[in-house]
C-alpha cells in the first residue's frame, strides 16, 4: 500500500469527500485517503471505504513460568467463553491504538478490568507530541563536542550538547524550536531523528566542532568510527582512592590521566592516609586540591578523555629534592585502557620500563571494574490538552490525580518520571516500550503511546468517560491486536501505590 493523499485546511473541512475517499481526523493534517492507500503517516488506510489503523494494538502479557515453560495468557484467551477475567495479566498499551484529536473524543480504548478484588480502569491512547524530545546519555570520555554545539543529521541542526554527566556526555535532541520553530525541513529532519532513536535505531548526528557519533538506545556508542566499550570507573581521583592499597608497596606514584580530574597519588589524600612518600612529579594544570587537578589538557579522544597521546605531556616538572633515581611511576586512564610504566633515571627523567605483573593486574582490575558503554534514550514530553481531555472531561484532575500518584501513567507499559510542578511532563525509557512503538505525523510531532492506570470508582470521581469504558475481555476478543512479553524489570502497571491494594 502507498501513500496517496491530500490534506485539507479548515476552510475545505466542510466540503463532501469524493466518493470512496475517506477524511481522516486523527491529527491535524487530516488526510484525504484513496481507496487502497494509506495517509501521510502509513499509519492509517482507506481499506474498502473504511479508516482503518494498520498497526496492531500491541498488548503487553505477563507469562507464567511452570515447570521452565511459557504459558502466555493470550494463548488460552483464543479459547476465551465470555467469563470475567479476574486478574487477568495483561495489560492494554496505547501502542496502535489511535488518538483523541481533536480532543473532543474519549481515548480509543478506556478498558476496564479487575485486579486484587478492585475495579481499575485503563486510558488508553496515542499521544501527539509536538512539544517533545529526547535526552540522550552517551557512556563515554571522549570529547563529543563543546557545549552548546548543535547536533546535525543532514545539516539540519536537531538538537545540541549539553553537559557532561559522571562518565557520560549528555545531548538533548529535539524539542519544539527544532519541530516547529525551524523551517519545515529541519522539523521534518528532527522528528525523523527522534522517531528513530525512540524506535531504537541506530542514527548517525554530526556535532560541530567536535565527533560523529552513532547512537542506538542500549548499544554501545560509536564515535569517529570506533566503537566505545568501557564506561570509566570514576573519575581520576576517585580511582586513586578505589585503588589506592592495592598500588602501595608497588609503585611511587600512580597518575590517574583525567579530563575531569586527574589523580596524583603520592599527593592525593589516600596517598597521605597510606602514609607515601611525596613523590615530587608535578603535573600540568589547575590545582583543585591536594592530587586533585583540573584541565591538564584539553578534552579529546586520546587518555582519559584528554587529548593527549603521550602521558608524560602532563607533567610538567620534577621536583629534585623529592624525586629519587630508581621511583617508579604508573600512569593510567580512566578505563584503564591505557597505561605506561616508568622509572626515572639518575636524571630524574621518566624512562618506559616493563611493566611488573602486579601492577598490569592492577590495571586489569580498572578495567574489571568499569562498566560497559551504553547509549540511553530518554523519551521526554509534555502531555497536551489532547490527551488529557481524552482522559476526562476536567483535565486538571487528571494532573493532580497524577501528582498524587493515584493515578499511574505508563508509555507502552513501561514506567515514566513524571517531573514535579505543572503539567505531566514525563521522561520514558525508550528501551522497556515494545518494539517500534512510537509513530509521527507530518505536522510534524511524535506519536506516542500512554496509558493512565487507576481505580474505577476515582475514575468516576474525576469525570473520568464513564460511557466509554468498556471490559477488557472486548479489546481482547477483538482482532486487530498482537501480544508481546511483559518485560519482567517493567513494575506491573496495577500496582499504583501502596495507598491502593495492590
Ligand atoms: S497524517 Fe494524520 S491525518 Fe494523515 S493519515 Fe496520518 S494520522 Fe491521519
Amino acid at each position: 500500500m502507498r501513500s496517496d493523499t491530500s490534506s485539507e485546511s479548515a476552510d475545505v473541512l466542510d466540503q463532501p469527500v469524493a466518493s470512496g475517499n475517506v477524511r481522516c481526523d486523527a491529527c491535524p493534517v487530516l488526510c484525504i485517503i484513496r481507496p487502497g492507500k494509506t495517509g501521510a503517516c502509513d499509519r492509517y488506510a482507506n481499506v474498502e471505504g473504511a479508516l482503518s489503523r494498520l498497526d496492531p494494538l500491541v498488548i503487553t502479557e505477563r507469562v507464567h513460568r511452570e515447570g521452565g515453560e511459557v504459558v502466555p495468557f493470550l494463548e488460552r484467551s483464543r479459547e476465551w467463553q465470555g467469563e470475567l477475567l479476574s486478574d487477568a495479566p495483561v495489560f492494554v498499551t496505547g501502542v496502535g491504538s489511535g488518538t483523541t484529536y481533536p480532543d473532543y473524543r474519549p481515548a480509543p480504548f478506556i478498558v476496564s478490568s479487575r485486579h486484587a478484588d478492585v475495579d481499575m480502569v485503563t486510558v488508553v491512547t496515542e499521544g501527539i507530541f509536538s512539544y517533545c524530545g529526547v535526552k540522550v546519555k552517551i557512556d563515554t570520555d571522549r570529547f563529543l563536542g563543546p557545549e552548546q554545539a548543535a547536533i546535525r543529521m543532514d545539516d539540519e541542526q536537531v538538537g545540541h550538547v549539553t553537559t557532561a554527566e559522571y562518565g557520560s556526555q549528555m545531548l538533548a535532541l529535539g524539542g519544539v524550536r527544532h519541530l516547529t520553530g525551524g523551517t519545515k525541513r529541519e522539523g521534518r529532519v528532527a522528528c525523523s531523528v527522534l522517531e528513530r532513536l525512540c524506535n531504537r535505531e541506530a542514527v548517525e548526528l554530526a556535532i560541530d566542532g567536535g565527533s560523529r557519533v552513532v547512537v542506538q538506545a542500549g548499544m554501545p556508542p560509536v564515535v569517529d568510527g570506533e566503537q566505545e566499550v568501557r564506561m570509566r570507573v570514576g573519575c581520576g581521583s576517585a580511582t586513586i582512592g578505589m585503588f589506592a592499597k592495592q598500588w602501595l608497596g608497588h609503585a611511587d606514584e600512580v597518575i590517574v590521566v583525567d579530563d575531569h580530574i586527574t589523580g596524583v597519588l603520592s599527593e592525593h589524600q589516600a596517598g597521605r592516609f597510606l602514609s607515601m612518600q611525596p613523590a615530587g612529579i608535578q603535573v600540568r594544570g589547575r590545582k583543585s586540591t591536594p592530587g586533585r587537578y583540573f584541565r591538564v589538557a584539553e578534552p579529546g579522544s586520546g587518555w582519559g578523555g584528554t587529548n593527549i597521546q603521550d602521558p608524560l605531556d602532563i607533567v610538567e616538572s620534577v621536583d629534585p629534592e623529592r624525586a629519587w633515581p630508581g621511583l617508579r611511576m604508573l600512569m593510567v586512564s580512566t578505563t584503564g585502557e591505557q597505561s605506561a610504566w616508568y622509572v626515572l633515571d639518575d636524571r630524574l627523567v621518566p624512562q618506559p620500563a616493563p611493566m611488573p605483573d602486579v601492577i598490569a593486574k592492577a590495571v586489569a582490575r580498572i578495567k574489571e571494574n568499569c562498566e560497559p558503554a551504553l547509549c540511553t534514550v530518554l523519551f521526554m514530553g509534555g502531555a497536551g490538552g489532547s490527551l488529557r481531555a481524552g482522559v476526562t472531561e476536567n483535565p486538571v484532575r487528571l494532573t493532580r490525580s497524577v501528582k498524587a500518584s493515584l493515578t499511574r501513567v505508563t508509555c507502552g507499559g513501561a514506567p515514566v518520571y513524571v517531573w514535579p510542578g505543572g503539567g505531566i511532563t514525563l521522561m520514558a525509557d525508550v528501551s522497556k516500550m515494545p518494539a517500534r512503538s512510537f509513530g509521527s505525523v507530518p505536522t510534524p510531532a511524535l506519536v506516542v503511546p500512554i496509558e493512565f492506570t487507576l481505580p474505577l470508582d476515582h475514575y468516576r470521581e474525576l469525570g473520568g468517560h464513564m460511557d466509554s469504558v468498556i471490559p477488557l475481555e472486548t479489546v481482547l476478543a477483538q482482532a486487530r491486536r498482537t501480544a508481546a512479553e511483559w518485560l519482567p524489570e517493567n513494575p506491573w502497571p496495577f500496582r499504583i501505590d501502596p495507598a491502593f491494594p495492590a
